[in-house]
């Protein structure tokens, strides 16, 4: 394979940019439980993370029985930029690995474009990809859905078939397969999840990596 068979390397935000993951984990479910709704932060980074926010918005109406979506949503945003400008670092080993790749890159993420601004933007990252950070608020429909991916091809003007989507949660993975997108299942090595691996194989991970040093080696491979 020639490095043209990568044309544009997409990259998924929370869980694999930045560590914001557990930091949304701990201030939704504190959000929850002020609602009445007994979850613990685990609970919450199992079953929310890697959902767009009308997702998660609807799985706590129905799922849990929250009444007071609306109110309970704008309390955890509250908290969560708090949050996020105080104790969000990037994934480690990011920065360098994406300040490095000489290939096009752009940033595909399910969360809302106040919520990279708040979180993406408090780090190097920012400035690294911008302008070419890309929101499901831009598109009919989020992750699984191939709708963002297509539309990162299609801004970048890159073929589907030679971009390479990179994403922590099963999600990312079906939206690059339904793109016709390859695609590498990343790992935090520090995610407190069992069988993350497996779960990204499942969901048709071309690869699955664990920290950023694996991911620069099969990018290497790839490439
Ligand atoms: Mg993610």
């Amino acid at each position: 394979m020639s490095r043209q068979n990568i044309g544009l390397v997409i990259f998924d935000c929370d869980g694999v940019l930045i560590d914001s993951e557990p930091i949304a984990s701990r201030t939704l479910a504190t959000a929850l439980q002020d609602a009445g709704i007994a979850i613990s932060a685990e609970e919450a980074l199992r079953v929310f993370t890697g959902n767009s926010e009308p997702a998660i918005r609807k799985m706590c109406a129905d799922d849990y029985g929250l009444a007071d979506v609306d109110g309970t949503f704008s309390k955890w945003h509250e908290a969560l930029e708090h949050a996020f400008a105080t104790d969000l670092l990037p994934m480690r080993g990011m920065v360098d690995l994406v300040a490095q790749l000489d290939l096009p890159k752009c940033v595909a993420s399910n969360s809302r474009t106040r919520r990279l601004q708040q979180s993406l933007g408090n780090t190097a990252l920012w400035e690294i990809f911008s302008p070419h950070i890309y929101s499901a608020e831009m598109v009919d429909r989020p992750k699984p859905a191939p709708d963002l991916l297509l539309h990162c091809a299609d801004q970048l003007g890159v073929d589907p078939d030679a971009c390479v989507m990179i994403d922590d949660s099963a999600h990312g993975i079906a939206a690059a397969h339904a793109a016709g997108m390859r695609s590498i299942g990343f790992v935090d090595p520090n995610d407190p999840r069992p069988g993350r691996p497996k779960a990204l194989e499942h969901a048709g991970a071309d690869h699955v990596v664990t920290g950023a040093a694996a991911l620069a080696a099969v990018l290497a491979q790839m490439a």
